[in-house]
């Protein structure tokens, strides 16, 4: 579904991406684990279309990503081509960015209605679904800031799964969380996972990557390290870098 080829980004003189060659196939759960500044973020970020790749081949669902080529040249996507390849993917971010102004089954509904012109009812209908699933449906009238963190995270994932995304991007979806508040948000994305969502998942909760990741990738300095099913690479890393990681973090 996702296949990147040597992608590099670059912010001014900071290499943030230096060749990444990843790929994610349908119904993969990938989880990214490295170093702060590896460039798990860019990466997610360039698959949303929230970045634009300098080289190499970014592709979802067989799409170049940002560009479209014509009588051999690549051309940059325009914004309304953007919104409707990027309404396919859904992302979570680490603090929620939901519409504080809005109630939550508001911030269900509004892209589905907005972005796919969905009938209001149908968005509703499928909104409180989504909330059921979630576990939140007494809190459709609620607003975000009424929520706990651990609620909202819940509602951003539902809002996400509103518009039917083929994929689902997460980035350090617990990290902001109380602690006791990171397994509520961990059980809605294994209900996920074992659905067969397609899932790249930037955490650094190593249980749920040794429980619910098909692979788990590696990254430092901007390239993938390594990658390997979650037992190989945790318990067995091959790279040395990776064990040096891995050792703080386990
Ligand atoms: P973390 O674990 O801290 O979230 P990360 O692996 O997600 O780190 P990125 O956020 O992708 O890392 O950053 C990779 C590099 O790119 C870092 O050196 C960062 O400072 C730089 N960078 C990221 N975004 C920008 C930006 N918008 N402008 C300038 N530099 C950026
Ligand atoms: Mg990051």
């Amino acid at each position: 579904l996702v296949r990147a080829e040597a992608v590099t980004k670059n912010f001014g003189h900071v290499r943030a991406l230096r060749g990444v060659d990843l790929e994610v196939y349908r119904g993969e759960v990938v989880c990214l684990i490295g170093p702060s500044g590896s460039g798990k973020s860019t990466f997610l970020r360039c698959v949303n279309h929230l970045e634009k790749v300098d080289s190499g081949r970014l592709t979802v669902d067989g799409e170049l990503v940002g560009y479209r080529r014509a009588r051999g040249k690549l051309y940059e996507l325009r914004e309304n081509e953007i919104c409707r390849r990027r309404a396919n993917i859904g992302m979570v971010f680490q603090n929620f960015n939901l519409f504080p102004h809005l109630t939550v089954l508001e911030n269900l509904i509004e892209a589905p209605i907005q972005v796919r012109r969905e009938p209001k009812a149908e968005a509703v209908e499928r909104a409180r679904s989504l909330l059921e699933r979630v576990g939140l449906s007494d809190k459709e009238r609620s607003h975000p800031a009424q929520l706990s963190g651990g609620q909202q995270q819940r509602v951003a994932i539902a809002r996400a799964l509103a518009m039917r995304p083929a994929l689902m991007l997460f980035d350090e979806p617990t990290s902001a969380l109380d602690p006791e508040l990171v397994g509520e948000v961990l059980e809605v994305m294994r209900g996920l996972a074992s659905d067969g969502m397609t899932m790249m998942v930037v955490t650094h909760e190593m249980g749920f990557a040794r429980e619910s990741a098909d692979r788990v990738v590696f990254m430092a300095d901007g390239v993938v390290v390594e990658s390997g099913p979650p037992d190989e690479l945790l318990r067995a890393p091959k790279h040395e870098r990776t064990r040096a990681f891995l050792s703080k973090v386990l």
